[in-house]
């Protein structure tokens, strides 16, 4: 049997650049004693990421939670929006706090997306917008999202948090929907400590952003929309400069271990590891494992884990129509399959400086706990 380990193994680590590259970074700051509302890195940032990102058009917000929120309300929607319940509060709340109602749809088993056989069911004349999640860097089936979206003129606004720097076919997953949210939290794949983007089709729209995101304010002594305070800041402008020369080594770590994680648990009786997309050219963002009819459960998985010092995440648990903040008026048995995905699914421990042996460690510990 395999032994507890000394320090603890956590289910992620930020990417950090050599810190003498982001002291670098701060001198023209102090020199232009410019700190925030859209200074040079902020500007710099916004340039490099939309080539990155290979988007039509591109704001900066100072999270992702801000940048879906200002999204949806620069769409200028009233009723009801189709989302998924499989995924982190944000994504309904930034609904909810544009007082909007969402309705949520279950996801399919394969890769925990919006279930697009169900989508057309839940649509009615108070439907306005779609705001699916491309879950653990899954991609939604954005094709048939968008042909039933023009059929009954919804927007669609996709929470893009999981699939920074994603491709289809080649072209940046930003160009699917009316828009795309991204984060760059501490977290992620890339971050800029805290920080997010909204990619977008329509060029108009970048105005009202900027707007919404700057308290509303439309000229020296106008204020025309009900804005918050969205601006990202030049020190995580910098932050996010600097990580950017490593994302591309970091993906790929990560691309390795997922590797190994597959070559250690694929074809195990009772465990489930998502397939990958031949069109997609993925960024490795987590490793979900489903545990279905496997030797013991989840929770059992993740407590066994535990013991040895290694510490999981139950992502996404509970659903979010299963929240105390909205169990008074939506109900989880109504989405049975991510409710059993929610109730059966672990993400093992991923970034780029996790060792090899400890992704076989982990494997080992799992196996272990399957046999009982
Ligand atoms: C991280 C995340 C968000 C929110 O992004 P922040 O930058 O943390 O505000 C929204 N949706 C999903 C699916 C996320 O994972």
């Amino acid at each position: 049997m395999s032994e507890k380990r000394e320090d603890p193994i956590l289910v992620t680590r930020s990417l950090l650049p050599p810190l003498e590259e982001y002291v670098e970074m701060l001198k023209p700051i102090w020199d232009s004693a410019w700190l925030t509302n859209m200074g040079t890195y902020h500007e710099e940032f916004k340039r490099q990421l939309k080539s990155y990102l290979m988007a039509p058009n591109l704001e900066l917000f100072v999270n992702g939670h801000m940048a879906l929120e200002l999204a949806i309300q620069a769409m200028e929607l009233e009723g009801e929006v189709i989302t998924t319940p499989f995924s982190f509060s944000s994504t309904a709340h930034a609904i909810v706090r544009n007082g909007l109602t969402p309705v949520f749809c279950d996801i399919n088993p394969e890769d925990y997306t919006l279930d697009v056989d169900m989508l057309e069911d839940l649509i009615t004349d108070r439907t306005c917008a779609i705001v699916p999640v491309h879950v653990y860097g899954n991609l939604c089936d954005v094709e048939r999202i968008e042909t039933i979206a023009e059929s009954h003129g919804l927007k669609v606004i996709y929470d893009a948090a999981h699939t920074f720097g994603e491709e289809l076919d080649g072209k940046g997953v930003g160009r699917w929907g009316d828009a795309s949210m991204f984060s760059f939290h501490a977290t992620k794949v890339f971050n800029s400590i805290e920080g997010g983007a909204v990619t977008f089709r329509d060029p108009k729209l970048e105005e009202r952003l900027y707007q919404l995101k700057n308290f509303g304010i439309t000229g020296y002594e106008s204020v025309e929309h009900v804005g918050a305070n969205g601006k990202m800041n030049e020190f995580q402008a910098a932050m996010g400069l600097c990580n950017l020369r490593y994302v591309e080594e970091a993906i790929g770590r990560r691309r390795s271990l997922v590797m190994r994680y597959r070559s250690r648990l694929d074809g195990i009786e009772g465990i489930r590891l998502c397939r990958e997309n031949p069109r997609v050219r993925y960024n490795y963002a987590y490793m979900p494992v489903v545990f279905d009819g496997y030797g013991a459960t989840r929770d059992e998985i993740f407590q066994v884990l535990k013991e040895h010092n290694i510490h999981v995440r139950k992502y996404f648990y509970p659903c979010i129509n299963d929240y105390a903040c909205y169990r008074d008026r939506y109900r989880k048995e109504e989405t049975p399959v991510a409710a059993r995905i929610s109730g059966q699914v672990l993400t093992l421990p991923l970034y780029p400086e996790l060792p090899t042996e400890v992704v076989d460690e982990v494997c080992q510990v799992i196996r272990e706990a399957g046999r009982g």
